[in-house]
């Protein structure tokens, strides 16, 4: 018999039991007003500026991420995010009045945003934090009422998240679920009006699938392997710190928009592969397992995962940093690897971790064909200051961004849509292009009863025809 101090299962029928009740709510008009959904955003700036220890701990106990990690990539980010939301709100709220034709005249037309309704955000658990609540923001600028799931790998902040928002925001119109594959797979039977899924591309079918079969619009946030080509041209220290930025500095490679791969000269790898061991020296030290700025692998399955990458037979000797492995601390050491072949298993999945492989060319401009065999990343990194190969890798590369000189840059900039395309989603978020994500802009055209022209209605005669 199943203690009483176990958890309940979250099935269907509580499911069913929760969005009925959020749609009472919505259909009443709560979630519409300016004042609501302001006051439900100064809440969660509320939330997140009162608990940011305890935010700090969550994201340390499923993570060990390091606390300045935490609070620039997640909390400030977060804040932000929130800010720029209150600020805009009216603005975005405000129908935009456009041009209409010559064959309405005379005749006025509106685009004017409403809110879908009773909206599902699923949620990962690399940036637990951020990635449940900054679609949120979303939502509820866009006035929907809106259930949360976030994910059970973090389960430090999943419940942190339960608590505060039960007691920070409007649980008539904002719930979460907590919860694994059962507790999703009962939101998912339901009948929602927006799915907001954050995760991997296999689970991404299942939510689309699921949501299939109710005609309900999806935003997709996926991965992918997310290149880094690198030019010789370049400032090698500046470079090189960018590109541990992204990768050891975001979560130990555990981020989506980390460069999964660079992509190099023939005779440049070795400088860069310098460049790199001497910047992540001075990083992490000579023994990056001890580091208290590295985040570890987030759980036995993922740290099976990245070792299996690194076993695979064809990568024998190809490891020319790093390596080193710490099973009881799930820590795994930023790793450099030279020389990959494209059929390994490393470059045929993303890796998500902290694993570098080089591949090399023996021109430049031989990468582009090599990232567009592949499936369409969420973002590409150039590193050069050549005009023209900038120029055409924007305009040959397809990805959901590409930065110039930098990484994972992109993604906070709010005023950038953030979203993949092709196997990397479907969809993007951030600043408006959240607003817009949870919104549905209704065409509306005003007429009067004046100039009602004859020639509309029958009979059609030839002389209207020529009219
Ligand atoms: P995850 O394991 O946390 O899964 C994501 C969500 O899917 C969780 O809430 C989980 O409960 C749910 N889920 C898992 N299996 C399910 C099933 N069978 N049915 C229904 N729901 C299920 O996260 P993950 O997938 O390991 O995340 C890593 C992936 O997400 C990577 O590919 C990464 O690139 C991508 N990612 C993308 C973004 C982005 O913004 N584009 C951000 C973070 C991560």
């Amino acid at each position: 018999m199943e203690s009483t101090t176990m958890r309940r299962r979250f099935d269907s029928v509580e499911a069913s039991a929760m969005v009925s009740d959020l749609r009472v709510t919505f259909d009443s008009g709560k979630t519409r007003s300016y004042e609501w959904r302001a006051s439900q955003l100064k809440a969660l700036t509320k939330l997140t500026e009162e608990n940011e220890q305890a935010i700090v701990q969550a994201l340390n106990s499923d993570l060990s991420k390091c606390e300045t990690e935490a609070y620039i990539q997640e909390i400030a980010m977060l804040k932000n995010s929130c800010k720029g939301a209150l600020k805009e709100l009216k603005r975005w709220m405000t129908s935009e009045k456009v041009k209409t034709s010559i064959s309405t005249f005379p005749s006025t037309a509106e685009i004017v945003s409403e809110p879908l309704g009773v909206v599902l955000i699923i949620s990962a658990w690399n940036y637990p934090f951020l990635l449940s609540l900054e679609p949120i923001i979303g939502a509820i600028a866009a006035g929907n009422a809106v259930v949360l799931k976030p994910s059970e790998v973090a389960p430090a902040t999943s419940s942190l998240l339960a608590k505060l928002l039960g007691e920070y925001l409007d649980n008539s119109c904002i719930r979460v679920v907590e919860g694994a594959v059962d507790e999703t797979s009962a939101l998912l039977q339901q009948k929602w009006d927006k799915i907001f899924y954050t995760g991997n591309g296999r689970v991404a079918r299942i939510v689309m699938a699921a949501a299939a079969k109710h005609l309900t619009p999806v935003v997709l946030e996926l991965g992918g392997k997310s290149p880094a080509v690198v030019d010789s041209n370049i400032d090698l220290k500046v470079a090189t710190r960018r590109i541990i930025a992204g990768k050891w500095c975001c979560n130990n490679g555990q981020a989506c928009i980390s460069p999964d791969y660079i992509i190099t000269t023939k005779d440049y790898a070795p400088k860069l592969v310098d460049a790199l061991k001497t910047e992540l020296e001075k990083f992490y030290g000579k023994n990056p397992l001890e580091s208290k700025d590295l985040s570890r692998i987030v759980n036995s399955n993922h740290f099976g995962r990245l070792t299996k990458l690194l076993d695979d037979e064809k990568l024998s000797g190809k490891i020319v940093f790093g390596g080193e492995k710490d099973e009881s601390k799930l820590m795994i050491s930023p790793t450099i690897l030279l020389d990959v072949p494209r059929n390994s298993l490393m470059m045929r999945e993303e890796i998500f971790g902290p694993l570098l492989p080089i591949i090399t060319v023996d021109k430049l401009e031989e990468s582009f064909d090599v990232i567009n065999s592949g499936t369409k990343p969420l973002a590409a990194y150039l590193f050069t200051t050549n005009n023209k190969l900038k120029e055409q890798f924007v305009m040959n590369i397809s990805a959901g961004g590409l930065v110039i000189n930098d990484t994972a840059l992109h993604l906070a900039i709010n005023t950038l849509p953030f979203g993949g395309v092709g196997e990397s989603g479907i969809g993007a978020y951030h600043g408006k292009f959240s607003f817009d994500a949870f919104s549905h802009k209704k065409a509306v055209l005003y007429r009067s009863f004046f100039g009602d022209a004859a020639i509309r209605y029958p009979p059609y005669t030839n002389t209207k025809m020529r009219l």
